[in-house]
């Protein structure tokens, strides 16, 4: 099994650090070709705008897609990476995103004066809370009905899955809990598997 990286913008280097620790072969992924060549994809955190302008002028966003389509990738989106994977980003529908998680997202959702915060988060399907950081992040506003909620503060939805979609407003890689990560190898490992 091969993880990717999307390394066109944001902290992709924290991504690909924290899935080699888990022991998996990763590859940064910048151009189309390199799509072919992952099982499960991370699209990081940093800018929605830049990296989706990005993804398009390097080709990048259709050969995404069409490898998603055909059901041969795992996807996971953080923060920024989560707003590029929505359907829908409130008031700003125009950026080039890829729509193929069922979500409507508002951005920079928790206000100037909180720019950053670290919270002790419960998580559907883990025994412990999850610490986690968010950074100018995002909210889920509207959930499609294959979307299933795995975590959620007052404000809204703030990790979502939808089959092999994984996205979370917040940025486990720059912590030291590797469980959202290895939740994502599991479903890396199961569209690997349906290769053969
Ligand atoms: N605020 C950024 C955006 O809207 C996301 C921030 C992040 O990825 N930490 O693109």
């Amino acid at each position: 099994m091969v993880i990717g990286v999307l390394a066109l913008q944001g902290d992709f280097r924290e991504h690909a650090s924290m899935a080699r620790f888990l022991g998996v072969e990763v590859r940064l992924v910048r151009l189309p070709e390199e799509v072919g060549l992952v099982d499960g994809l991370i699209i990081p955190g940093g800018e929605s705008t830049t990296m989706g302008k990005l993804m398009v002028k390097y080709g990048v966003d259709r050969a995404i897609v069409d490898r998603f389509n055909a059901g041969k990738l795992a996807i996971y989106g953080t923060c920024a990476g989560m707003i590029v994977l929505a359907r829908d980003i409130e008031g700003s529908q125009a950026q080039p995103h890829l729509g193929l998680l069922d979500v409507t997202v508002q951005r920079n959702a928790f206000g100037r004066q909180k720019e950053s915060s670290e919270e002790d988060l419960e998580v559907q399907g883990l025994d412990t809370p999850l610490h986690v950081l968010f950074i100018r992040a995002p909210v889920i506003v509207r959930t499609g009905s294959s979307v299933e909620v795995l975590a959620r503060v007052t404000q809204g939805p703030v990790y979502v899955q939808q089959g092999r979609l994984l996205a979370s407003s917040f940025h486990p890689e720059l912590g030291s809990d590797t469980r959202v990560h290895e939740h994502f190898l599991r479903l890396a490992e199961q569209s690997s598997n349906q290769e053969v």
